[in-house]
């Protein structure tokens, strides 16, 4: 019976990860993504039913933790279906950060767990003593960094959280060397003698998730969210090694290692090395809300809806710019009317994708699929780049830092070095957004003040609107 439990087991485990990967390739792509989330949803879902029926069935689990345990998945999976109805997708990096810091907890609680009530084990016949104590140390370490550092990250992106002025002083690298070291000394403590020294272990660790995050700047902050959901992933494999789960080893490696790509996608979209993001201190402002701060504008020219569109009549080859703005509009089905009825005038139509623009990674992507904008026009920046001085018209909307120019001229610059659209070098540059606030890093945008932009001020939904109606008029994209 037991013999034949472990092999279902191992088939569902095996199912689990099959689905689990080809999950993950879906998710490359915006076509397959939907159907990609779907599979990874089974993967897991069927594993937990699996993981429950065999333990229950070879009487691993009482029936009071069976209670306690269906009791805390019905929470937990309630606050999951909740999450992901009611959250927006411009909030998803403060939920990519809590979700981070559940998993890092949840890592941390099965080590401690296992260290402080210990119990044989019949799963784990595959780890030695000392692999299990590498393990629930790893486990701990990198479970309570990811969890504090994520519930920092999470609490400085929904600006409940500054970032204090003595963590931009070299200050903070002594406490964070004296916090690692402090953490290490546990570790060798606990791998030498057991579970004395494991809540020394748990707090350096958790201040040292606390130091390190609290130093980071707003625009860092998705390298960080990234780097900590790789952490999660990493944790995640630990644990699996401390309870004997070869479902979860593989798992958080794949997730260890995703996590670690995007880090390196991101780095390379803003220009940063992980170095310069860990320990280099601030990068702009540290909360979403946007600010005028960074000095002021000299040459603003700002220009009705009307004017934009007469100059939209003259063009052939437009560009549009989408940016965090568009998305907090959620402007974009409108925009894929406008943009119907200019290609349906004769225009070429093209939409600029820069890789950090709105809040989390491919959040345009996802913003303009839902408005059945065809993937195909969405140019990447490195394409894109060269086709702006042969573009007659860009429509910047609710972009912002992604097409400021400051970003390769001002070596002063907190944007320094982030690779920008270079939307200035086209015949007319039209922004659309509803005032002169700043963007997520807080600076001043020399784009507002050349000669060759205007602004269009408003709210992005109402401004395409208006736009569509005056297009029409001008018998663009109307059959009249
Ligand atoms: P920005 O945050 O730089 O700028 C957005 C602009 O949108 C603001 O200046 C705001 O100006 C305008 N806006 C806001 N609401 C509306 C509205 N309803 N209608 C029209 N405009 C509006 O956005 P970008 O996309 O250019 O840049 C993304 C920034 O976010 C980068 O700095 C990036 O590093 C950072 N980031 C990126 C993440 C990612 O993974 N993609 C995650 C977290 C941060 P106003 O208020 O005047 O309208």
């Amino acid at each position: 019976m037991i013999v034949n439990g472990e092999l279902i087991k191992y088939a569902i485990d095996l199912i689990a990860v099959l689905l689990l990967s080809l999950g993950i390739k879906g998710l490359s792509k915006v076509r397959t993504a939907r159907e990609a989330n779907r599979l990874a949803s089974i993967a897991i879902g069927l594993s937990i039913i699996g993981v429950f029926t065999i333990s229950f069935a070879n009487k691993e689990i009482s029936n009071s933790s069976l209670v306690w345990i269906s009791i805390g998945a019905a929470i937990g999976g309630l606050f999951g279906i909740i999450t992901a109805k009611k959250v927006p997708m411009t909030a998803m990096p403060e939920t990519v950060a809590l979700f981070n810091g559940c998993g890092g907890m949840s890592s941390l609680l099965v080590a401690l767990g296992v260290t402080l009530f210990p119990i044989d084990n019949p799963n784990n016949n595959f780890t030695s003593e000392i692999v299990e104590n590498l393990s629930i140390i790893t486990s701990i370490f990198v479970g309570s960094v990811t969890f504090s550092g994520s519930i920092v990250a999470m609490a400085k992106l929904q600006g409940w959280l500054s970032t204090p002025k003595w963590t931009q002083s070299k200050f903070r690298h002594l406490i964070n060397i004296f916090l690692a070291v402090i953490s290490l000394i546990a570790a060798i403590e606990i791998a030498r003698n057991g579970s004395n020294a494991i809540w020394l272990l748990v707090f350096g660790s958790t201040f040292l998730g606390v130091g390190v995050t609290l130093s980071i700047g707003g625009a860092d902050m998705p390298v960080v969210i990234s780097l900590l959901n790789s952490y999660s992933g990493v944790a995640a494999a630990a644990a699996g090694f401390v309870v004997g789960s070869q479902l979860l080893i593989v798992a958080g490696a794949m997730v260890g290692a995703a996590g670690l790509i995007l880090t390196q996608v991101m780095c390379d979209g803003m220009n940063r090395s992980l170095i310069s993001v860990l320990f280099g201190g601030t990068l702009g402002s540290t909360s979403t809300s946007s600010d005028s701060s960074g000095g002021e504008y000299s040459n603003i020219t700002s220009c009705s809806v009307e004017e934009c569109a007469l100059t939209l009549e003259a063009a052939e080859r437009v560009i549009i710019v989408p940016g965090y703005g568009l998305a907090v509009a959620q402007a974009q089905h409108t925009l894929r009317e406008v943009t119907r009825a200019m290609e349906a005038g004769g225009i070429d139509v093209k939409y600029a994708i820069h890789p950090v623009a709105g809040r989390m990674p491919g959040h345009m992507n996802v913003l303009l699929a839902e408005a059945d904008i065809p993937y195909e026009q969405l140019k990447e920046m490195d394409v894109i780049n060269p086709d702006f001085p042969a573009t007659d018209v860009v429509l910047v909307l609710g972009a912002n830092d992604v097409v400021n120019p400051q970003a390769k001229t001002d070596t002063n610059s907190p944007l320094y070095g982030m690779p920008v659209l270079d939307v200035q070098e086209a015949r007319t540059v039209f922004v659309i957004k509803r005032g002169m606030s700043a963007g997520y890093s807080g600076i001043k945008n020399d784009l507002f003040d050349l000669p060759n932009t205007s602004m269009v001020f408003g709210d992005a939904k109402k401004v395409l609107g208006d736009l569509l109606v005056e297009l029409k008029e001008l018998g663009i994209g109307s059959k009249n």
